[in-house]
């Protein structure tokens, strides 16, 4: 046992689980990694997915790319803590990362949909949820476009995918608009800073 985890342990500190969820397009990945490099101690759950690499994305760091049968027996085996089908593709978050950082007190941030989110409530309704808002439906089509990573079609899915998203903003726990960039970041480290007080 580590140094560190002997000290939570005698200080009763227990790890949280941070969910972040956002309409592709809101910032969330850029936030995200923002947030991982402020708070490096915090525990990155990386998702299981049956979608292809974007240009960039690296496996292991960005998501852990599988096929669909290696999904399905993970589902038949029970390995997620929630999965869903998003834009037609599996995602599954690992239930053996979770209950792994958890019992040593770690926090833990998982970027997933509103699915799995109500899912994860289910299991841990601990978990303190933050759901991060563009400023508007144009300025989220204006981001989709202007990444050039996804085709027209995927575009326009993933645009009524965000609003049946943000209806369910009510979910969560925290809610934090992306119109600027480094503003959204300070706010929601200092929501996370909040947690880390012990503050519930
Ligand atoms: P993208 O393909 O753009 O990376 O992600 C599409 C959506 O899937 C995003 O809303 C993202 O939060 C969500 N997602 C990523 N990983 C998981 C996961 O493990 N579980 C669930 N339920 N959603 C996920």
């Amino acid at each position: 046992m580590g140094r560190n985890q002997e000290t939570k342990e005698a200080t009763g500190n227990r790890g949280h689980l941070l969910i972040l969820s956002a309409p592709s397009g809101a910032g969330k990945t850029t936030i995200r990694n923002a947030l991982c490099r402020r708070f490096p101690g915090t525990k990155y759950s990386v998702s299981y997915t049956t979608r292809s690499p974007r240009t960039g994305e690296k496996a292991g760091r960005d998501y852990h790319f599988i096929d669909k049968s290696q999904f399905e027996a993970g589902i038949e085996a029970d390995r997620w803590a929630e999965w869903a089908v998003v834009h037609g593709n599996y995602y599954g978050t690992s239930g053996e990362f979770i209950d792994h950082w958890l019992a040593r007190g770690e926090d833990i941030l998982l970027d997933i949909d509103v699915q799995g989110t109500v899912k994860i409530l289910k299991r841990y309704p601990q978990a303190v949820t933050i759901f991060i808002l563009p400023p508007s439906m144009d300025v989220l089509r204006q981001r989709l476009e202007s990444r050039g990573t996804d085709s027209q079609a995927d575009i326009e899915r993933r645009l009524s995918e965000a609003k049946r998203e943000m209806m369910e903003k009510s979910r969560y726990r925290h809610l934090v608009i992306n119109d600027d960039l480094s503003s959204a970041i300070d706010e929601l480290a200092s929501i996370i800073k909040s947690y880390e007080k012990g503050n519930q």
